[in-house]
């Protein structure tokens, strides 16, 4: 298992591919642990990274992740088997906007396109029960958030407008309570209250 993820490291380091960071994910693992986290719906698999050490917690844990991404599925689908967590993890090879499901998850780990996460937390916080939690990564956007108004680019100027927008919505969203925090990032912590 270690080795699978020391090669994971490696092999998303060489290719680009933006895998949870090292206090990110840490963080994620203890509070899957100590809130009994078992259902979790992650939204961008990638390579199956975060979706392993999250599974690895405990055998009771299920996971539904999406991917639109056809080598990365496919990597991740290898990843897992290489560990054995077939039967825990389930990958969905599918753009997150055209996924349905009636299931209900503790936790959903938004986790893809920066510039939709409204639209992701829109559709679906109702398959979140009561008490559950949404946790956001990549508020910082590598440390451009917080400086918005200093970026030239105008793509980039965009994207993280975006996360600003976020980030507002989450502030006011009158059902859920969001903290955020400082590791990894940047992470946010949404649970939905009772009616
Ligand atoms: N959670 C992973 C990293 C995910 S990187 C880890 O920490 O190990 C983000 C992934 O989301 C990318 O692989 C990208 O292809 C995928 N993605 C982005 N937007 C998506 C969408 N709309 N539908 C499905 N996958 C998406
Ligand atoms: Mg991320």
């Amino acid at each position: 298992m270690v080795r699978v993820l020391k090669e994971m490291e490696q092999y998303a380091k060489e290719n680009h591919i933006p895998i949870m960071m090292k206090d990110g994910i840490e963080f994620l693992e203890k509070y899957i642990k100590e809130n009994h986290v078992k259902k979790i719906l992650e939204l961008g698999t990638a390579i199956g990274y975060s979706a392993i050490r999250m599974a690895s917690i405990d055998k009771n844990i299920k996971i539904v992740t999406i991917e639109r991404d056809k080598n990365r599925y496919e990597e991740a689908l290898k990843n897992i088997k290489k560990v054995k967590l077939e039967n825990q993890i389930e990958v969905i090879f599918m753009d997150i906007m055209d996924y349905y499901t009636e299931e209900e998850f503790d936790l959903i780990f938004i986790d893809a396109a920066k510039s939709q996460y409204i639209k992701f937390f829109e559709k679906f916080e109702s398959n979140l029960i009561i008490g559950g939690t949404v946790i956001s990564d990549n508020l910082n956007f590598h440390g451009y958030t917080k400086m918005l108004e200093r970026i030239e680019s105008k793509n980039l100027r965009q994207m993280v407008g975006k996360i600003r927008n976020y980030i507002a919505y989450l502030e006011d969203k009158k059902n859920f309570e969001t903290t955020f925090l400082e590791l990894g990032d940047g992470i946010g912590i949404s649970v939905k209250r009772g009616e």
